[in-house]
């Protein structure tokens, strides 16, 4: 008996989730301080900003937090 088996490449991407918020946070490199996540990137900076006047704490670890999903590139 002979099988055949027809393949069909479909082409996909990736991409950002509808109705969902990119999500921005940070937390120092020195301490345990982190910054109160937001939509809004500019906060999560001035966060950052503000926690270095506090401490001299320079570094920081940014986290940036999306949903994506995988759907057919047509
Ligand atoms: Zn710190």
């Amino acid at each position: 008996m002979r099988t055949r088996t027809t393949y069909r490449h479909v082409v996909h991407k990736i991409i950002e989730h509808p109705d969902t918020d990119v999500t921005h946070g940070a937390e120092c490199l020195h301490c345990g301080w982190s910054a109160t996540s937001s939509t809004d990137s500019k906060v999560v900076d001035v966060a950052c900003m503000e926690h270095t006047g506090r401490s001299n704490h320079k570094g920081f670890r940014r986290i940036r937090t999306s949903f994506e999903m995988v759907v057919r590139a047509e």
